[in-house]
């Protein structure tokens, strides 16, 4: 019997890095795998790839900083397979980097409105649903940006502060009813959203940010994913509110 086997588990942000790497991660395991994630001309390529493992999973169209979409999103799970077990809310981004003073309003609440709103509309409708069920376990994505500074990017740092401080909340307010909600910490991993931020381009400033890591490289989605197979799993099965450092040893200095 595969790990996940049967498991509905819901992925923001899944059609591109770390939330892709989980989602095949988990397919593999025996999931049915639900992607929540903004249109785009790539859903029929990945969806194809994912469903390679698990045939019955689903994409459904969603941006996480509108909670009407959350909702339908849910209800979209909850209408096709009667439950939800496993939640993701990964989707993010970096946001331009600015420092605080210059930043504009503009700036801010672009990520804001997508990292930390997202993630609490997103366990809105998640916790609903779970509560109804009494069991679920949700994973939050947030960053060691979530526990340490990063000159520039207020608006980040911000947010996933957030999250991990959301994250202690509903683990405490849930615990009782069956469900589990922890959060990833990554270092940097190397995925799409470094290009976006134009660091990949950047041969020194990458050099710089590799450097903060003892372990002296960037992350792979895929050590991500481990992570979160051990964290949707009954393997962490008294492990709640906690927020996980996954970062090459970053946060240790
Ligand atoms: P990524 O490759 O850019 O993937 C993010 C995914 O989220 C993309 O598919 C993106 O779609 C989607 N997305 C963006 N805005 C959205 C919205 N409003 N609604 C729904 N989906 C949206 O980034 P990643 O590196 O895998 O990041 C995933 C998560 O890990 C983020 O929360 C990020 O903050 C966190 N994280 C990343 C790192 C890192 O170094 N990469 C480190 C720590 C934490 P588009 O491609 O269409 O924009």
């Amino acid at each position: 019997m595969k790990k996940l086997n049967n498991k509905i588990v819901f992925i923001t942000g899944g059609l591109s890095g770390i939330g892709y790497a989980c989602a095949t991660a988990v397919a593999e395991m025996g999931a049915k795998v639900v992607i929540a994630d903004l249109a785009s001309d790539k859903v029929d390529e990945i969806m194809n790839t994912i469903q390679i493992s698990s045939p019955e999973s689903i994409f459904v169209a969603c941006n996480v900083s509108n909670a009407s979409e959350l909702s339908h999103a849910i209800d979209t799970v909850v209408e096709k397979f009667g439950s939800l077990d496993i939640a993701l809310n990964n989707a993010g981004i970096g946001g331009e980097p600015n420092k605080t003073g210059d930043m504009t309003a503009e700036q801010w609440l672009k990520v804001i409105n997508i990292n930390l709103n997202g993630v609490f509309y997103s366990m809105k409708y998640e916790l609903l649903q779970m509560q109804k069920q009494r069991k679920g376990v949700i994973v939050n994505m947030a960053s060691i940006l979530g526990k340490v500074g990063f000159s520039g990017s207020g608006h980040y740092v911000a947010a996933k502060h957030g999250v991990i401080g959301l994250t202690k909340v509903a683990a405490m307010e849930y615990a009782s009813d069956g469900i589990r909600i922890n959060a990833i910490c990554p270092g940097f991993i190397q995925t799409p959203l470094l290009s976006k931020a134009g660091i990949s381009d950047h041969t020194e400033v990458l050099a710089q940010i590799v450097n903060l890591h003892p372990m002296k490289r960037l992350g792979k989605a895929e050590e991500i994913a481990q992570a979160f197979i051990f964290l949707a799993s009954d393997d962490s099965s008294f492990v709640t509110g906690t927020a996980l450092d996954v970062d090459g040893g970053y946060l240790t200095q």
